[in-house]
Order: structure tokens, then C-alpha cells, then sequence
């Protein structure tokens, strides 16, 4: 199976970056090559893949947050004296 390359520089590191163009009323996501910033391809900048991606890493990590203070309030629960 080919390798995708970057057709400026070979490398084959590629990230997405939101853009406005011109008069266009919704951001074009932008593909291109993580080292030299040559463009090789684009979407609609609405995506719903990338959207839900970082929604589930934001949610990720505010339940990591949420759990670790849970944790803490019921280990100083744990040190009330019983009654
Ligand atoms: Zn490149």
C-alpha cells in the first residue's frame, strides 16, 4: 500500500487547520503537511469526525477531573470520625 507524501517536502506528517476563505460564510479545514505547511487537501470545516473527536477528548478529560475530585472528597469523607 502507498505511503501518503507531502508532494513539497516528502514528509508524511499531516495535520488539519480550521480557515476562512474570502467571503465564505463557514471555515474550510485545511489538510496539510505538518512540516513544511504545504496544503494537499480540504473539507468542509464543519466535520463532524474531528468535532465529535474533540468533543470526546474534552469530555474525556473533564470526567478524568470530575472522578479526581470525587476521589478526594470521599477519602476525606473516609477520615470523619464514625458517630
Ligand atoms: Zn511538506
Amino acid at each position: 500500500m502507498a505511503t501518503p507524501k507531502c508532494p513539497q517536502c516528502s514528509s508524511e506528517t499531516f495535520s488539519l487547520a480550521n480557515k476562512k476563505i474570502g467571503t465564505s460564510t463557514f471555515p474550510i479545514l485545511l489538510v496539510h503537511c505538518s512540516d513544511c505547511g504545504s496544503v494537499v487537501g480540504c473539507m468542509d470545516g464543519l466535520a463532524m469526525g474531528p468535532a465529535l473527536d474533540k468533543l470526546r477528548a474534552d469530555l474525556g478529560k473533564d470526567i478524568m477531573s470530575i472522578q479526581a475530585k470525587l476521589n478526594l472528597i470521599d477519602s476525606k469523607i473516609s477520615m470523619l470520625p464514625k458517630v
